[in-house]
């Protein structure tokens, strides 16, 4: 390609709206462009980088046995409705009428419209097991796109699913599907992590996300390098300390005036927030159902995890109460809120708060808090479970040794569905012994376009992006200094030519603009390799190849330049081929 006839927007300034380095180098080195919030179009490079990755993904679903097929965006709500996820699914998806009335949405992902597809065409255990997948635009109507394509309201999304006659055959499936994604992620130059997840919408039980790690993410990640414990912060969980064995105290009631907080009652009584306990109140919103006001406790240097709380309160959705709604359905100031003598309300603890003894608490009374407060002897809770949020220096679950923290982008996840859909959309087949069965099924995802930018946030310098030569639009590109100069312009044509023989994907920057401006682009674009052909090297019959990653220049005889770039190309995709760039261990 010859830079002259590219359409490469690129930017001189940070654009004011990018506030993380891929979305602000996809706008400066022109591979993207905002057409609508969340809405991108994909100029020639940022396609080119977005190819590379499906052709990946392509290539390791294949080797598993994946077979692809092309489902529709738009998918009729009467399959939703028959797995109830018309309702459930909410706000983010994208719904539409045609001219008759008929309601659709744009696909936000495809269980529906494949179990239909299968249970259509597949009846007997003969055609099991069985790996769909495609590569399509999805739609989700994010409340706050940002950050460019990273959380976009269209997105490139790699979905597979697969369909076995047997728990053994959906485990099978699923780890063959561990084992391409941490392929295909190492393959893109990534450094990721496998980590537990909650399965959110989707449901089933038994969910992995695949973790890119970065200083942004928006995901924070707890994991353990002693056992290889590692789970999403959402479904991150700690061992229990033992229990106190002091003895416990009668309980009083004191006055407390003003004092309204976990960190103004630590101040007035001594008492540190680990020996309080928090109570939040909140909506448990279900389907067709008055929403339900429940009072969750934590310990008081707890966050209460409102996932967990969903999914104990088994509601769709969990919403922080007002104080009004507070004191008008269980008649307390929340301020002086306590769970001792609590009416009305459905009370969840977290298993932490049941080992505090003499621990203190509002009275439910303005200006008065109770203390020697204990857990079982004072008050017992309607349901005990695990409610909070763990982190960094919070004891492993599985071994006991101080977690780590760490922030990631997630890339993908894999999901086993059991039969969640087979069974609500009868998605049947007829075992050896001609008895009808629901498939067990699994469902994997991959952001690509996610992937391309992710890629971006682990690749970059101050002067642009550093492409791995996996996903690089192009590997190289061929700059002759002044272009006006005959002798610099011929060399660069003819290795340019030579290049593309070789089978290298090349630029010739044919523009006729002054050597820093081309180096300054050649940088920011973070094209691997750079051919320099300058008056020096051309009076020894030589052109120099720069490596983008490292700077390393070296002089090469004319001649033998194409052959040289072509064997760094080869030779930096093969070791993107054999590394694994997953931390901590594989977790069953
Ligand atoms: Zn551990």
């Amino acid at each position: 390609m010859r830079w002259s006839r590219l359409l490469v927007p690129t930017l001189r300034e940070d654009p004011a709206e990018a506030e993380i380095a891929s979305h602000r180098l996809m706008l400066r080195a022109g591979l993207i462009r905002r057409v609508a919030a969340g809405i991108y179009e994909w100029l020639p490079l940022g396609r080119r980088a977005v190819a590379k990755v499906e052709a990946i993904v392509r290539e390791e679903m294949n080797r598993k046995g994946g077979q692809e097929v092309g489902l529709p965006i738009v998918q009729p709500a009467e399959l939703w409705r028959e797995t109830g996820r018309w309702a459930e699914y909410g706000e983010e998806m994208w719904r539409l009428r045609d001219r008759h009335g008929r309601e659709y949405c744009l696909g936000p992902t495809h269980e529906e419209i494949i179990t239909d597809l299968v249970r259509a065409t597949v009846n007997s255990y003969r055609q099991l097991p069985l790996l769909l997948y495609q590569i399509q635009n999805k739609y989700r109507d994010e409340i706050r796109p940002r950050f460019g394509v990273m959380r976009a309201r269209e997105f490139v999304m790699k979905d597979a699913y697969s369909f076995d006659a047997d728990v053994e055959g959906m485990e099978r499936s699923y780890a063959a599907m561990d084992d391409a994604y941490r392929r295909i992620f190492s393959r893109c130059g990534l450094v990721f992590r496998a980590v537990a997840a909650d399965p959110g919408a989707i449901g089933g039980s038994g969910t992995h996300e695949f973790m890119a790690l970065a200083d942004y993410g928006e995901a924070l990640i707890v994991y353990c390098d002693a056992c290889g414990y590692a789970a999403n912060v959402e479904k991150a969980t700690n061992r229990l300390a033992p229990a106190s064995d002091e003895e416990p105290r009668p309980l009083e009631k004191r006055p407390t005036p003003g004092i309204r907080t976990i960190a103004e009652l630590a101040e007035a009584t001594g008492i540190p927030a680990d020996r309080q306990i928090k109570i939040l109140f909140y909506w448990a919103i279900r389907e067709n159902e008055e929403p339900e006001l429940v009072a969750a406790l934590v310990r008081g240097d707890r966050e209460l995890n409102e996932v967990k709380l969903k999914n104990a309160t088994g509601a769709l959705e969990v919403r922080m109460a007002d104080r009004e709604d507070v004191l008008r359905v269980a008649g307390v100031p929340t301020g002086s809120a306590g769970p001792v003598g609590l009416r009305g309300v459905r009370v969840l603890a977290d298993e932490e708060v049941m080992a505090l003894r003499n621990t203190v608490c509002g009275a439910n009374e303005e200006d008065y808090h109770l203390f020697n407060v204990n857990p079982g002897r004072d008050f017992v809770p309607d349901q005990v479970t695990d409610l909070r949020t763990v982190g960094e220096g919070d004891a492993c679950p599985q071994c006991g040794t101080p977690m780590a923290s760490a922030r990631g982008i997630e890339v993908g996840q894999i999901f086993k569905l059991w039969t969640k859909y087979s069974e609500a959309l009868g998605c049947t087949f007829k075992d050896a012994d001609g008895q009808e069965r629901p498939m067990l099924m699994g469902c994997y995802g991959i952001g690509v376009t996610r992937t391309v930018a992710a890629v971006i946030e682990q690749h970059h310098d101050e002067r642009g992006i550093i492409w791995p030569m996996s996903v690089a639009p192009y590997h190289a590109v061929v700059v002759p200094v002044n272009i006006r100069d005959d002798a610099q312009r011929d060399v660069a044509e003819r290795v340019y030519r030579e290049l593309l023989d070789a089978g290298v994907e090349a630029v010739l920057d044919d523009r006729d603009e002054r050597p820093g401006v081309k180096f300054n682009d050649a940088d920011l674009i973070g094209f691997p390799l750079r051919v320099t052909v300058g008056p020096r090297g051309l009076a020894e019959g030589r052109v120099e190849i720069t490596e983008r990653a490292t700077g390393a220049t070296e002089s090469v005889p004319i001649d033998e330049a194409a052959r040289t770039v072509a064997q760094k190309v080869q030779a930096a995709l093969d070791e993107l081929n054999r590394r694994d760039g997953s931390l901590g261990k594989r977790q069953a």
